[in-house]
């Protein structure tokens, strides 16, 4: 892409007179920072959100970082969290009350749907889960005490879209705040501020960091919004990055064009393999022209990202395992974004009192990683074959 994103990602926010000139800025590992007089003390208090006073709510490795993905999502601000789900929970906290209702897509990311219906009905703020497909479907779920909008475009497992810039539109005709989570497509590949969503988040621990070994999350919105976030929920509930895991994800970030790049080409590859296959009912994955909201999809976003989900054409649980348990190139795991490739069968969402989700047993979840894209095929075409 642009000479600006190479220096977004490899250069902004470095100030690298202030740590010895090194090159790579050095780790900030300090919980606490001292000043030379009261005066110096209280110019900073003042600045909290700015100047380092104490770890919690400014450090300075983690502020290169808020720079960067402020940056990468045009925004104003950002703030980085110690998960996606702490950066999700913290900015709709820090906008309802109770009493407040909320519009969210349906079959959002596991812990965005618990946030709603385990925590938040607790204190009394209600929800609508629509089908984002439709964007009229969330003006018809307003309500008088309608004051948040959740969107996940494309969302988990299914990848529907929803079209942000109606969704958006239609928030501000109510005066109702957006927020979109944004972690399947990266800032590389969509930018849900442009299409006038308020808040962008983003679980880190995926393509943003990228190497499967830091969990962590990051919210970008007006300067306004995030100084909202920060005063309230961001402080309160604390749940802030080390420093160190702060450094990692911007090591993370200087390969995240060459890494999200490769994860899209490949799984462009992949996925037109398996709709061609026979034993694959369907794929799920918006990249495809045959894909129903393929034309929403190069609307908005820039390129398809490496998640999909296939449906198999297999008789029972059984079928379904030997597929799983034959794939010699992806691992068995949650979570995604990282370098290797990954597999996510549904039929392991199984309890004693059965299936946690009323998604078809036959649907595997499917990450593709960093590796030779002709090597995933082969390994996918032998695992159909022993279906
Ligand atoms: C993983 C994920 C999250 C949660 O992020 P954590 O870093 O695991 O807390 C939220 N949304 C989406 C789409 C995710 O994939």
């Amino acid at each position: 892409m642009s000479e600006d994103l190479s220096h977004l990602l490899n250069h902004l926010g470095e100030e690298r007179e202030l740590g010895y000139d090194a090159v790579v800025p050095p780790i900030v590992q300090s919980g606490n920072f001292t000043y030379p007089t009261v005066a110096a003390m209280r110019a900073t208090v003042q600045q909290e959100m700015e100047r380092p006073l104490y770890t919690r709510g400014f450090n300075p490795t983690v502020g290169i970082l808020r720079k960067k993905i402020a940056a990468l999502e045009h925004a104003e601000d950002a703030l980085v969290f110690s998960s996606g789900s702490a950066a999700i929970a913290a900015a709709v906290l820090s906008f309802v009350k109770a009493g407040d209702h909320i519009v969210c897509v349906h079959k959002p990311y596991s812990w965005t749907k618990k946030l709603l219906v385990e925590l938040l009905e607790r204190f009394n703020v209600s929800h609508t889960f629509v089908d984002g497909t439709d964007a009229e479907n969330y003006r018809r779920a307003i309500r008088p005490n309608t004051t948040f909008f959740i969107t996940e475009s494309p969302n988990s497992l299914t990848f529907e879209l929803q079209d942000l810039g109606a969704v958006a539109a239609i928030a501000k005709a109510h005066g109702i705040i957006t927020l979109c989570d944004n972690s399947y497509s990266s800032p590389l590949f969509q930018n849900p501020i442009d299409l006038g969503i308020d808040l962008v988040a983003h679980s880190a621990t995926k393509y943003l960091n990228g190497h499967s070994d830091v969990v962590a999350g990051v919210l970008a919105g007006s300067t306004a919004h995030i100084r909202q976030v920060m005063s309230k929920e961001f402080m309160t509930l604390g749940a802030v990055p080390s420093p160190h895991d702060a450094w990692l994800l911007m090591r993370g970030l200087r390969t995240l064009e060459l890494r999200v790049n490769r994860s899209a080409d490949s799984a462009a590859e992949v996925a037109r393999f398996l709709e061609a296959h026979p034993r694959i009912n369907r794929v799920h994955w918006p990249g495809l022209a045959s894909h129903p909201q393929y034309e929403l999809a190069t609307k908005q976003m820039r390129r398809v990202a490496g998640l999909m989900t296939i449906e198999l054409d297999a008789p029972d649980e059984a079928a379904v395992e030997r597929f799983c348990d034959g794939l010699e190139r992806f691992l068995i795991a949650v979570s995604w974004g990282g370098y290797e490739s990954l597999q996510w069968p549904v039929c392991a969402l199984k309890g004693p009192s059965g299936y946690h989700t009323d998604l078809p047993f036959t649907m595997v979840r499917l990450y593709i990683g960093l590796e030779d894209p002709a090597l995933l095929i082969a390994d996918l075409r032998q695992a159909l074959e022993r279906m």
